[in-house]
Formats: C-alpha cells, sequence, structure tokens
C-alpha cells in the first residue's frame, strides 16, 4: 500500500493534508512531517496542511490556509481520521482523489485509497514507516516531529499500542538522526505552573464510582479560577493512569461559548470506544472521547461506563 499511496502522491501538484478536528500532536506532527517531507521531495509541488491549530502546538510548524485551487485536480490525504465527520477540512467531496492514514479501528470507508493499520502505535508510525518504504526525502527536523508525535499517541512508550516495531523504528531513527531528547520532549511536556495546580485540582475532587469510573465535571468557575482553557482537564487526562482504585477515567468539560460537554475517557482495561460511539463520540480501546449537550447524558455515561466495568471485574477480578 505504501507504493500505491507513494504513485498517488507523485501524481498531483497540488495536495491538501487535513486531520481530525481538536487537534493533538499526533495528528499535527503527521500532517506537518508529510508536508515537509513531500516538499523536501518536490518543491515544484503545492502542498498545505490545513485545519484548525492550536498554540499549544506552535512548536511543530504552521497551518495553512488554502486559497484558490482547483479541488477536482487535488489531492486530499485525510490522516488520523477515521470518520469523515471529524475531518476539519472543507469541500472534500470537490477533491479529485482522497487518500485516509489512519490507525483508528475502522468507522467508515470515505477515501478512495485507505491505508489503515489499527496495531499501531500512532499516525506518525504509520508516516515513518512510508517515509523508511519509499523515496521520500527525510531530514533531522521532519523525523523529530514524528518522533514527537508518536511519543505523545503512546504517552512516553506506556500504552498497550507501544509494540516492538515502536521500539525497533525509534532506535533506527535515533541511531540515525541523533536526536536532541531534552529539544524534543520540552515543548511537549512543559506547562505552567497554573496547569499543574488545575491537577492538583482535579486530582483532590475525582469522583469515583463503585465499579472504579474516576470523574471530575469541570465547569466554568473552575476553569476562570485556574486560568486555564477550556481544553486543559482533557489535555491532562493522560495523567492518571496509574491509580488503584480506577479502571476507568474521564474529565467533563463544560464549553458553554459552543454549548457543548467534551469528556475526554481513558481506561487500563475495559474497552470503553463502544460506550463513547452512543454518545457522540469513539476512539480507541482505551482511549476515547465523547460529546454531548446536557449533564444528564454525562450521568448516562457515567452509568454505562460503570457497568462495563462491573461486568469487567466479573471477569476478571479486583480493580
Ligand atoms: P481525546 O480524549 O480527545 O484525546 O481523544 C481520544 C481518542 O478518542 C482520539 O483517538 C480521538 O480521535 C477520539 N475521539 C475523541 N473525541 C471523539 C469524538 N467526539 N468522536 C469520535 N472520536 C473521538
Amino acid at each position: 500500500m505504501f507504493k500505491e499511496v507513494y504513485k498517488t502522491i507523485l501524481k498531483y501538484d497540488t495536495i491538501v493534508l487535513a486531520r481530525h478536528i481538536g487537534v493533538d500532536p499526533d495528528a499535527m506532527a503527521s500532517q506537518i512531517a508529510l508536508k515537509e517531507a513531500i516538499l523536501e521531495t518536490f518543491p515544484e509541488k503545492k502542498v498545505y496542511a490545513v485545519g484548525q491549530g492550536s498554540t499549544k502546538f506552535t512548536y511543530l510548524g504552521k497551518l495553512d490556509k488554502i486559497e484558490n485551487i482547483d479541488f477536482s485536480k487535488s489531492l486530499l490525504i485525510v490522516l488520523d481520521t477515521p470518520d469523515k465527520k471529524r475531518v476539519d477540512a472543507e469541500n472534500i467531496d470537490l477533491y479529485s482523489y482522497k487518500i485516509k492514514i489512519d490507525h483508528h479501528p475502522f468507522v467508515e470507508k470515505f477515501c478512495d485509497l485507505e491505508m489503515i493499520d489499527d496495531e499501531s502505535s500512532s499516525t506518525c508510525q504509520l508516516i515513518i514507516e512510508f517515509l523508511y518504504h519509499t523515496d521520500l526525502k527525510r531530514n533531522k527536523s521532519i523525523m523529530e516531529k514524528l518522533f514527537q508525535g508518536l511519543v505523545s499517541d503512546t504517552n512516553r512508550f506506556i500504552f498497550q499500542n507501544t509494540k516492538a516495531s515502536t521500539f525497533h523504528l525509534v532506535g533506527k531513527m535515533m541511531e540515525e538522526y541523533d536526536f536532541d531528547l531534552k529539544k524534543v520532549y520540552e515543548p511537549l511536556y512543559l506547562r505552567p505552573l497554573r496547569e499543574v495546580r488545575f491537577q492538583g485540582y482535579i486530582e483532590q475532587n475525582l469522583v469515583v464510582t463503585e465499579n472504579g469510573v474516576a470523574y471530575i465535571k469541570i465547569t466554568d468557575e473552575v476553569i476562570n479560577k485556574f486560568k486555564v482553557d477550556a481544553s486543559a482537564a482533557g489535555n491532562m487526562i493522560n495523567h492518571f493512569n496509574f491509580i488503584e482504585e480506577v479502571l476507568v477515567w474521564m474529565t467533563i468539560s463544560e464549553d458553554k461559548k459552543n454549548e457543548i460537554i467534551k469528556i475526554s475517557i481513558r481506561s487500563r482495561g475495559p474497552a470503553i470506544n463502544q460506550v463513547a460511539e452512543n454518545y457522540n463520540g469513539g476512539g480507541h480501546k482505551l482511549a476515547s472521547g465523547a460529546r454531548v449537550k446536557t449533564f444528564e447524558q454525562v450521568e448516562s455515561l457515567i452509568n454505562d461506563l460503570d457497568q462495563v466495568c462491573k461486568k469487567y471485574l466479573e471477569k476478571e477480578g479486583s480493580v
């Protein structure tokens, strides 16, 4: 499949790289790195990385606005996105040809060519493999970005999506490019004191259900008190991985401006993505998200997850 994707890239002069809404380092790094690799190899092509950015990820590079392109002659590559409704791009149906490169469990086919490996650690890992298997050029800056996306999506090699192939690839890249780890890790993990204090607030106020679902409701008032932004709690979700009494945990953030409640969910055992799908969400078996409108729906989601944990405990034993 790598060759087919590469041959398609060769054919088009204009290429747009998109990814899912709610940008994260894996989605954005795969997008920017692939853009840079295509331009390094074919400087005459026009390549755009699109979607709404976040100041948090400016270290990965800049996103583009598309101006005056003929969609009917252009290629769209969608990264890290299993379903059409979550693609952060416009005019998807107008493109001449569409490719999907993704590591999420399959949701729907919406591209002409779909390269999916839901066993892969990250979309960045897929792009690293793609670069090693084709004639696209690599350089240190491109590989550092891909490393950052991979590290972020495996939560520093902790998640089960980390495979032997992940370590092989990372070893190979480190040998070849001699990364400065301080430079690579600092932008990913450095954060202001107010966020650390906010994390303390979450830790103090987590509610844990009978069967091990931990949750915290973050209201506008709390967000304002700690002077963090609405996405801060969701961004911290991976800090609560190893709590003995907790099997599934979630941050519930009220976004009053957009009249939506955003929920990030993680698990260290039971599969949660199917429950998330019932609440306008989805994702991976152990890492999902959902979007609901009311706190009644939140209660129902907590109950559903509690039942999933109950069944899991009956089968597997204690938390
Ligand atoms: P997050 O908690 O936002 O980091 O998301 C964790 C995983 O769930 C990622 O793979 C997301 O792509 C996926 N995800 C988050 N929100 C949604 C949603 N509303 N619908 C489908 N997938 C989602």
